[in-house]
C-alpha cells in the first residue's frame, strides 16, 4: 500500500477508522501537558475509564452486603467469573464449555501441564518455540524435573536457521516429525514475545496430533490481539493473561482453554472446590465430581475485583469486535513498518524489523534489531514522552493497539524516532 508520511495523512485514517472512538474510553498517561505516545499495550494494556466505577459497585456492595454480596451483589460474587465466559470465548474463538476466567497465567500453565504433560516411557519431551517468556521456559523445565526428568534433556527449543531471527513454519513441523514418539507436548506462545512471530496454531496442532502429542498455546501476546479460532483449529489447551492486550491491569486475572474433547474425561487435575460440580459444592462433600466443563479446572473462589476489571475491558472487546480490532491492526502496524523502514533507509539501514511481514506471522507487534547506540535511541523516545520497550542487547520492541492507538500516534511516532536518532 503506498503510505504517505504526513500528519494530514494520518488524520485521514483516522477519521476514516471506525474503532477511533474508543481511545476515549481510556486514561492516556501524560508527558508535559500532553499524551504520551503508548506502544506498550502489549505489556501492560491502557485503563478503560469504566473500570473505576467497576470496581467501586463491587467495594460498595461488599460495604452495603457483606457475606450476602456472594448471592445479592448486583453482580452476585459466587457466579462472578461466569459473566466472562460469554465473551472471553468469542475472544479466543471458543466454545463457552471450554473457557474459564481463573488465577493468574503461569498458575493456568502449570495447571493444564499436570493434565497434558504426562510423559511416559519415551515419550518425555517439550517442544517450544526458540525464547519462550522466561516464565514458561520456568513452568517447563520445573513440570520436567517434577516427573524426575532431566529439563537439559527433555525440554527442546526450535532454533532459527543460521542468519534468522525468526522461525519457518516448516522447520517447527520438521522438528515435531523429527522427534515422533519422544514428544510429549508441543507448547508454543501463539505469539513470541521477544520477535512478535505469529505461529500457525492449526498447522502445529495437527502436526503434534499426528505424532500423538498434545498442543498448548500461551497466549499472552495473542489474545485480544490476533483473530483466534481455538475449537476449530483444535489445540487441546490454552491460557492467557489479561492485562497485556486485553486492558485489565496490572496482575489481572487470567485465563484457560480446554478443548471440548477433553471435558468430563477423566484427566487427571489438581482439583479445588471451585472445580466441583456447583450444584453441589455447598454440601461440602468429600468426594470430587468434576463440572463438565473447563471450570472443573478451576481450584480457588472468583477472584471479584479483578474480575470487575477485566468484566468491562471484556465488554469493550464485545463491542468492537475482534475483526474489525484486527483489520484495523494490521493497517496500523504496516503504517508503523512503512514509517521505520523509511527511516531506517535515510540511516544507511540501521533498522532490521524481524518480525515477519506477513499478516498470517504476526500482530500488533513490531520488533525492530537496532544497529548502533539502540539504548540511547530507546531513552531519548521515553525522554519524549514515547513507550515502547528495549531488550538487551539490542532489540526494541512497539506495539500500537488498535483498540486505542491511531495513525497520528504512529506519524508522531516515525517524527519522535527521527528526533530520537538525531540525538
Ligand atoms: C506476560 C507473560 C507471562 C507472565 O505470566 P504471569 O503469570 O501473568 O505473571 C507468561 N508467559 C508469557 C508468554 C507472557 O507473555
Amino acid at each position: 500500500m503506498a503510505h504517505v508520511n504526513t500528519l494530514a495523512y494520518a488524520q485521514d485514517l483516522d477519521a476514516l477508522d471506525p474503532l477511533r472512538a474508543f481511545r476515549d474510553e481510556f486514561h492516556l498517561p501524560q508527558h508535559e501537558g500532553r499524551e504520551v505516545i503508548y506502544f506498550t499495550g502489549n505489556s501492560l494494556g491502557l485503563q478503560p475509564k469504566a473500570a473505576a466505577d467497576a470496581l467501586k459497585q463491587e467495594l460498595d456492595d461488599w460495604a452495603r452486603l457483606g457475606v450476602e454480596g456472594h448471592f445479592h451483589a448486583k453482580h452476585p460474587w459466587y457466579a462472578y467469573h461466569e459473566e466472562l465466559t460469554a465473551s472471553s470465548a468469542r475472544l479466543v474463538g471458543a466454545k463457552e464449555e471450554e473457557v474459564v476466567v481463573m488465577n493468574q497465567l503461569t498458575s493456568n500453565l502449570h495447571f493444564l501441564l499436570v493434565s497434558f504433560y504426562r510423559p511416559k516411557g519415551k515419550r518425555v519431551k517439550i517442544l517450544t518455540e526458540k525464547r519462550p517468556f522466561p516464565s514458561d521456559t520456568y513452568a517447563f523445565a520445573s513440570q520436567i524435573a517434577f516427573h524426575g526428568l532431566d529439563p537439559a534433556t527433555c525440554l527442546v527449543e526450535v532454533q532459527p536457521r543460521a542468519g534468522e531471527h525468526t522461525l519457518r513454519p516448516e522447520d517447527i513441523i520438521g522438528r515435531i516429525n523429527e522427534l515422533g514418539d519422544e514428544l510429549a507436548l508441543v507448547c508454543f506462545g501463539a505469539v513470541n514475545f521477544l520477535t512478535g512471530q505469529a505461529f500457525d496454531i492449526k498447522g502445529i496442532t495437527a502436526a503434534a496430533h499426528a505424532v500423538g502429542a498434545f498442543a498448548g498455546f500461551d497466549l499472552a501476546h495473542a489474545a485480544g490481539n490476533l483473530h483466534l479460532k481455538l475449537h476449530d483449529d483444535g489445540p487441546d489447551f490454552a491460557c492467557w493473561c489479561s492485562y497485556k492486550y486485553l486492558n485489565s491491569g496490572p496482575g489481572g486475572v487470567a485465563g484457560a482453554f480446554v478443548h471440548q474433547r477433553h471435558l468430563g474425561t477423566d484427566l487427571p487435575r489438581f482439583a479445588g472446590w471451585w472445580g466441583h460440580d456447583k450444584k453441589e459444592r455447598f454440601k461440602m462433600e468429600r468426594d470430587f465430581k468434576p463440572m463438565p466443563t473447563a471450570e472443573a479446572w478451576q481450584v480457588s473462589n472468583a477472584p471479584v475485583l479483578p474480575m470487575a476489571v477485566h468484566r468491562v475491558a471484556l465488554e469493550q472487546f464485545d463491542r468492537a469486535g475482534i475483526d474489525r480490532l484486527r483489520a484495523k491492526s494490521v493497517e496500523l502496524t504496516g503504517y508503523l513498518r512503512w514509517i521505520i523502514q523509511g527511516i531506517s533507509e535515510e540511516n544507511a539501514g540501521m533498522f532490521n524489523i524481524i518480525t515477519p511481514k506477513e499478516a498470517a506471522m504476526s500482530g500488533a507487534q513490531l520488533s525492530i534489531l537496532v544497529r548502533g547506540d539502540g539504548r540511547g535511541i530507546f531513552e531519548r523516545l521515553t525522554a519524549r514522552g514515547v513507550f515502547c520497550d528495549w531488550r538487551e542487547p539490542d532489540v526494541l520492541r512497539m506495539a500500537p493497539v488498535p483498540m486505542y492507538n491511531s495513525f497520528e500516534d504512529v506519524w508522531r511516532f516515525g517524527q519522535a524516532l527521527r528526533a530520537a536518532i538525531a540525538g
